[in-house]
């Protein structure tokens, strides 16, 4: 049995449309979800305004989205985890199991990796952003009674942050320094808060992004568009932070962190820039930072999930518009404009 739903579809850049798209029943382990949000993120952006980023292009029609929750509306067989009617966040990631990488444990590196939304493959794997999906039964992640979808559909870029802050090791008490205060770099600070941090200061060249980041927690906010030797203070004694989290992508920001940062400090590369970026490599040597990369995330989506449903934390400040599907490709410039918003949502 197949039918068709409607789909959000990026054909070439600046050619997005809302189209139908075919559904199959699920097979056996498989669980069909009805998706009720779609968040927008930079990756989809990338894909809609360049057609795709660094070495990864569109080659082919490719249904966007891997931010994405809503209601089981049908199980395959041998489905026990989630019933009809169960909220799930959806884990866009989809790893092989059986390649060097997730033997040992390093999923995010799958070889043979399926994320919901990636042209990294080709045939690309299609994205979330369509009425109903058909993923495993692992990936359908159930949420508490009560979490709404609005809320759900955080878990994924909470759980890139989440693996970005294993990656600089515990933030207790420690002087933290986010550079970019996009919807990654806001759940940055409200991680970073979470896990007790001592201090966290913010950057960014946007006011209205500033004005987020200190109601959800950034001890300081500084403009660094508006004044360039706003971080001049921190770099005092060879540098005030014991962690950055560079979330910018921008050369500046990856300067700002190196310049900013303590001693045997370590700065969490989570912004992606262009093909090459130059970095003040001679002070990352002499003030032996540790300098990390950080990709995606594996089991941190589960945490996530669970973050969010604990109350715990609240996202809500990030959540700027809800737009209906129909109406994608409006949610799209919206969402490009970084003066206006954050984090965009379609509604299904
Ligand atoms: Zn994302
Ligand atoms: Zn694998």
């Amino acid at each position: 049995m197949s039918s068709a739903v409607r789909a959000v579809i990026v054909h070439a850049p600046h050619d997005l449309r809302v189209e139908d798209f075919a559904l199959s029943a699920p097979g056996p382990g498989e669980v069909e979800v009805r998706i009720e949000r779609g968040g927008i993120c930079g990756s989809d952006l990338h894909y809609y305004h360049d057609g795709g980023f660094g070495t990864v292009r569109i080659k082919a029609p490719m249904v966007l989205g891997h931010e994405i929750a809503g209601t089981v509306s049908a199980v395959g067989e041998g489905v026990s985890r989630v019933a009809v009617g169960q909220r799930v966040a959806v884990n866009p990631s989809n790893a092989c199991g059986r390649c060097s990488y997730c033997e040992r444990g390093l999923q995010a590196h799958c070889l043979d990796m399926r994320f919901f939304g990636s042209a990294m493959r080709f045939p690309h794997v299609n994205g979330g952003f369509r009425e109903r999906l058909v993923c495993t039964e692992a990936q359908a992640v159930p949420v508490r009674e009560g979490v709404g979808a609005d809320v759900a559909v955080f878990a994924e870029p909470l759980a890139v942050v989440l693996h970005a802050a294993a990656r600089a090791g515990s933030l207790a008490a420690k002087r933290v320094l986010v550079t970019g205060c996009g919807p990654i770099g806001a759940l940055a600070i409200i991680v970073a808060r979470h896990f007790g941090a001592r201090e966290i200061v913010a950057t960014d060249v946007a006011a209205r992004t500033l004005g987020i980041a200190r109601s959800i927690g950034a001890d300081e906010t500084l403009n660094v568009g508006a004044d360039a030797a706003a971080l001049d203070p921190f770099k005092a004694d060879k540098g005030r932070f014991d962690v950055a989290f560079e979330c910018s992508g921008h050369k500046s920001g990856v300067a700002d962190a190196i310049a900013t940062v303590r001693p045997r400090g370590t700065i969490v590369q989570v912004g992606i820039g262009g093909a090459e970026m130059p970095i003040p490599i001679n002070a990352v040597v002499a003030k032996e930072i540790d300098l990390k990369g950080t990709f995606r995330f594996y089991e941190e989506f589960e945490q996530a999930v669970d973050l969010l449903g604990s109350g715990r934390i609240d996202v809500s400040p990030l959540h700027s518009a809800t737009i209906p599907v129909e109406r994608a490709k409006e949610a799209f410039d919206l969402a490009s404009d970084k003066s206006q918003s954050m984090k965009v949502q379609l509604a299904f």
